[in-house]
């Protein structure tokens, strides 16, 4: 059979011109386990072109001199493009990532909700008048937008965790150069049309893909970044921080987890375990709060392990295209390895398999895992000790409630945990005491634009979301009058 040609029309978008981009590389159908496209790679001098236009951008009338009101009505219009080209853009994503259809189409309705809510906020975001104690004189405080923006996304759910940069960030006045990831970059470098319609003046944002060395480190550590918007891994973001020792940009980090979700016998099980097994499942585990620890109450223990393990089983794994798919694949071949090499390691530290363990028979070219329970003694197993990014669940028991507030907190990050219990003041009592950005009690992954989103310790610095994000991409002049 003769090798289907790849598509070869994805470009970069640099000062409002869709452009080719000075190297190209494969991108991978994880589904299929072979390329299905052409991507152009940004080199420095793409990246460096970029920059400059974003800084031209950012002083050029045809921007600097909207108002708040004109910047929030292109935001709208851009949430508005994004929602009535949501199914190719899920369609998009899904091909190059593997993350199933249902998720992709659910999660870009989120994408449009997030320009819409930024697009409203844009002429909300007030300065403040200060009663100082000078009978003369008059001061102030104006929010003024920071510069440019230098945001870098990871390969999962790139067109959210842009949203989520690029809405804050336009709203505030600043421009943007926006880099995909290497791996998945479609869905961004289509959205990049949307932005070319909604009508934003050439170099407002710009959107690029490219590998970390050449593209990232180009962007994050140049000298006309005044602001880095980073999501990934944390020892990634240790680079991004070196390289921000150029310019000094003042920098958010959302990085990775290894949220604990936890069970007490007095919680709804079955409602639990739904929570469990979609916070850890969905997007094949690769979601930064997947809900990848488990701590369950001994005395249901057996229980839960045994309602979670038939659930596990009965996921419809497939084509990540097919609606009807519950389980995709994982996104790239490096995801596989950690992910089979690291429940090997914990096998052979004495974690129990419960379910799953492998490859699901059937699915041999693609990067498909099944998803898999392993029953650990403590945190110190490597699956329960590591982010997986992937569909591996670590089950631990505890006793009462101060045995599962140290073991939940006893990890290096920091972003979510869910607590099921029926018994409100425990769940006050846990929320204050666990060391995580984000407590869901009874339900596990709510989000909304609304509601802010950042962790503790290496989990990042600074939150994403909400109407705090604004103040982040300005910058605070203080103005005095003698009157
Ligand atoms: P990664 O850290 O490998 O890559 C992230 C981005 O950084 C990519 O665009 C990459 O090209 C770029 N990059 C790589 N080297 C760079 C360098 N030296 N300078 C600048 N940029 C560079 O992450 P990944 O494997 O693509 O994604 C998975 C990680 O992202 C996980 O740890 C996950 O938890 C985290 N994540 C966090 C959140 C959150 O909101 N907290 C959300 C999603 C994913």
């Amino acid at each position: 059979m003769a090798t289907p040609a790849l598509r070869d029309d994805f470009r970069l978008y640099i000062d409002g011109a869709f452009v080719a981009g000075e190297a190209s590389f494969e991108s991978l159908d994880p589904a299929r386990g072979m390329p299905w496209a052409r991507m152009p790679a940004a080199s420095a001098a793409d990246v460096d072109r970029a920059v400059r236009a974003a800084h031209r951008a950012f002083d050029d009338s045809a921007w600097a001199e909207l108002t708040a009101t004109q910047r929030g009505r292109l935001l709208t219009r851009l949430g508005d493009l994004v929602a009535a080209h949501a199914p190719e853009l899920a369609e998009l994503e899904t091909r190059d990532t593997g993350k199933i259809i249902r998720e992709t189409r659910a999660q870009i309705g989120y994408v449009a909700e997030y320009y819409r809510y930024f697009g409203g906020l844009a002429d909300k975001f007030e300065g403040a008048h200060l009663p100082v104690d000078k009978p003369d004189m008059e001061a102030y405080l104006r929010r003024e937008p920071i510069g440019v923006v230098a945001a870098v996304v990871p390969w999962n759910s790139q067109l959210f965790l842009s949203a989520v940069k690029l809405g804050p960030a336009l709203a505030a006045g600043c421009t943007v150069v926006l880099k995909a990831s290497e791996d998945g970059p479609a869905p961004l470098l289509a959205f990049a049309r949307l932005v070319h319609e909604a009508g934003f003046p050439p170099g407002v944002v710009n959107i690029l893909t490219g590998f970390g060395e050449e593209c990232g480190r180009t962007l994050t550590a140049h000298k006309l970044v005044s602001r880095v918007a980073f999501t990934g891994g944390p020892s990634t973001a240790r680079h991004v921080v070196r390289n921000t020792a150029e310019n000094l940009a003042y920098t958010t980090l959302e990085l990775g987890g290894k949220s604990p979700v936890i069970v007490f016998a007095d919680a709804d099980l079955e409602s639990a375990a739904n929570a469990v097994v979609a916070g850890i499942f969905a997007a094949s585990g690769q979601s930064c709060v997947a809900g990848s620890r488990l701590f369950v109450e001994e005395s249901v223990r057996e229980k839960l392990l045994a309602i979670l393990a038939e659930k596990a089983r009965r996921i419809r794994i497939g084509d990540p295209a097919d609606a009807a798919t519950e389980m995709g694949p994982l996104a790239t071949p490096r995801q596989l390895a950690h992910i089979e090499a690291t429940v090997a390691a914990s096998l052979e530290a004495g974690a129990a398999l419960v379910t799953g363990g492998g490859r699901p028979a059937g699915f041999e070219d693609g990067l498909y895992y099944a998803p898999t329970i392993l029953a650990c003694a403590g945190n110190e197993v490597p699956c329960a000790a590591q982010e997986l990014f992937g569909p591996v669940l670590s089950v631990i028991a505890f006793e009462g409630e101060a045995d599962v507030v140290a073991k939940a907190n006893d990890s290096p990050f920091g972003l979510a945990a869910g607590v099921f219990t029926s018994n409100l003041t425990r769940a006050h009592r846990l929320i204050r005491k666990l060391r995580a950005g984000i407590v869901w009690v009874n339900t596990y992954r709510a989000v909304s634009p609304i509601v802010p989103f950042g962790g503790y310790g290496q989990s990042g610095l600074g939150r994403e979301g909400g109407a705090e994000s604004i103040r982040d991409y300005t910058r605070t002049k203080s103005v005095w009058i003698r009157t």
